[in-house]
């Protein structure tokens, strides 16, 4: 927090305490009038006090409008940092280590936890604190002994019941939070699989394992309630009893009624602030939880260390060289064999693409085509070897930019909820009308979008897509931003057998005379490309061009005629 948002804060306490002073003033001012017009004074005896009475009444909503105002003006500035951060924090594409539906709790809940923390539990904190002293001081000035039990209830309300009610909601919400977790699961099931449940006739149990977890999960909230009800209760408890003796020992020490009402009625309006303090602190154990959250995402490592050089000039034309690259993933957290290092996902594996050169690489799953795909676009850290381009190591240059020089279709293209033409702008935000209809055409998706309209809106709730279509949506969003070495992984990957001919033709087609990189496992076409690599187990285990590989036994050669042969 910076000094200009700590000043604010300064001003949202003292407007809170301000606000909490006058309503004590007023309720002191009021007691002190009424219980003295009960004598029948002369109204100039009076006139002083119903000024007070007032001031404060009018100044309680004034001051009460101003914390208001800059408590939630600190709060949501605070809070809008704290997403700037966090966006921040995402933007390299690292592999996320949290899931997505995870992120987004993140990001809209959590960070509404540090405007909590200020709004519903530090300012408040603050200004019971100053009323509670305020209060303290009156008592003092007229019989100190009221004032040593006003601390004492004080204490018990506002320090010990919020400490016991963060305590208790710690404990209960470890206890929820699974609960809840496991609750969401069951109903994800349910609505995703639904398909699958009727399918195979596993609904009724998915349903009544929904059910049970959301039974478990209503026991503890019911339980959890009536933890919070105590609280609460105990709260206007101790403040009854507070006033009590208040009263008690006033009228004990022979003090005239109005300076016994003017102590009781103070001692009850200072309890004010201070009992919603035990909600807050059950409130500030769910935000610590969020901050703690927020702190995890921000403070994950990134996945690959940037230094930044100046990167080669993406118009120029580009030669990317992998020699002898070793990549190791980071061992699972959950493998059998902890400890022991995992296999190299790339182990020794060379390659080299000169401007126009277009290079296919083939493999079983797991074989680590993707893992080449991932570290040439810098998204994981080789552990030997090295990537240069146009000479310069990868390794120097800023992860950004590697990626402006490199990139392409990635496995699981995305269709965001927006018209198609945004769907495609995504990849060229200034890209003129011509250049989006040359994409289009290239990736022969002009038909489709003659048919549809630029204008159509596009997924979720929006106009279906086939995986044909979104293919090549992907693919003219790649062509469109035109980078100087182009990655395509698996582009016709779940496609039906014609689909996918088509597409990795028009491919092959568009492709020509541009860098490109393809990982595939259909090998149809591939007598176009340069050169065919053949990964088994992260080694080159052949490589060639695709007459070569089809006339010797071997990996390359059983593929084709099974391929061949599912043809007909
Ligand atoms: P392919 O794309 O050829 O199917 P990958 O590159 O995805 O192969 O995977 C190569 C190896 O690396 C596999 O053994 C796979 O399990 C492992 N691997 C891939 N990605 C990760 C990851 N993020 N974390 C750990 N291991 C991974």
């Amino acid at each position: 927090m910076n000094r200009r948002m700590g000043t604010r804060l300064l001003w949202a306490v003292l407007a809170g305490a301000a606000a909490d002073l006058a309503g004590l003033g007023l309720i002191a001012a009021a007691a002190w009038l009424i219980t003295r017009a009960a004598q029948q004074p002369g109204l100039a005896a009076l006139s002083v006090a119903i000024v007070a009475t007032r001031a404060f009444a009018t100044s309680k909503g004034v001051f009460r409008y101003a914390e208001r105002l800059t408590g939630h003006d600190v709060a949501l500035r605070a809070q809008a940092g704290t997403r700037e951060q966090l966006y921040r924090a995402l933007i390299p594409p690292q592999r996320p280590r949290h899931g997505g539906a995870d992120l987004l709790s993140r990001m809209v809940d959590d960070t509404e936890a540090v405007q909590d923390l200020l709004v519903r539990c530090l300012l408040p904190a603050a200004a019971a604190a100053l009323a509670g002293l305020a209060a303290v001081v009156i008592g003092l000035t007229i019989l100190p002994v009221t004032a040593l039990v006003l601390v004492a209830g004080l204490v018990v309300a506002g320090v010990a019941l919020p400490a016991g009610t963060a305590a208790a909601a710690r404990r209960w919400s470890a206890r929820i939070a699974p609960a809840r977790a496991a609750l969401a699961g069951r109903v994800a099931d349910l609505v995703h699989g639904s398909a699958d449940l009727a399918a195979y006739g596993a609904d009724e149990e998915a349903l009544a394992k929904a059910l049970a977890a959301d039974e478990s999960l209503a026991a503890l909230e019911r339980r959890q309630a009536r933890v919070h009800a105590a609280a609460l209760a105990g709260g206007t408890l101790v403040q009854g009893l507070t006033v009590a003796a208040v009263v008690l020992l006033a009228q004990g020490a022979g003090a005239g009624s109005v300076a016994t009402a003017v102590l009781a009625l103070t001692a009850l309006v200072a309890f004010e602030p201070v009992l919603p303090l035990a909600a807050a602190g059950e409130r500030l154990a769910g935000i610590t939880a969020a901050l703690r959250r927020l702190r995890e995402v921000r403070s994950a490592t990134p996945a690959v260390a940037e230094p930044a050089r100046p990167a080669p000039r993406p118009e120029a034309p580009l030669t990317v060289e992998i020699d002898d690259l070793v990549v190791r993933h980071p061992a699972a957290t959950t493998g059998t064999s902890a400890g022991a290092s995992t296999r190299a996902a790339l182990d020794g594996v060379s390659l080299t693409l000169t401007p126009g050169r277009r290079v296919a690489i083939v493999g079983p799953s797991g074989a680590g085509k993707s893992t080449l795909l991932a570290a040439l676009m810098r998204l994981v850290e080789p552990e030997s070897g090295s990537i240069r381009v146009n000479g310069v190591d990868v390794r120097d240059l800023d992860g950004d930019d590697v990626r402006t020089l490199m990139t392409g279709l990635t496995q699981d293209p995305y269709i965001f909820r927006a018209s198609l033409k945004d769907n495609l702008r995504l990849a060229g935000p200034e890209a003129s009308e011509e250049e989006l209809e040359r994409a289009v055409r290239e990736a022969r998706l002009d038909g489709w979008v003659k048919r549809t309209g630029w204008d159509a809106e596009l997924g979720e709730d929006g106009r279906t897509v086939s995986g044909g279509q979104l293919q090549r949506l992907a693919l003219a969003r790649a062509l469109l931003y035109d980078p100087p070495v182009l990655l395509l992984d698996e582009p016709a990957e779940a496609l039906d057998e014609e689909t996918a001919d088509r597409l990795m033709g028009d491919l092959l087609d568009v492709t020509r005379d541009r860098t490109t990189l393809l990982v595939t496992h259909r090998l149809k076409g591939l007598e176009s490309v340069d050169e065919v690599v053949v990964l088994e187990e992260g080694r080159v285990i052949q490589r060639g061009r695709h007459d070569e590989l089809v006339s010797v036994p071997g990996y390359y050669r059983d593929l084709w005629e099974s391929e061949v042969l599912t043809r007909r």
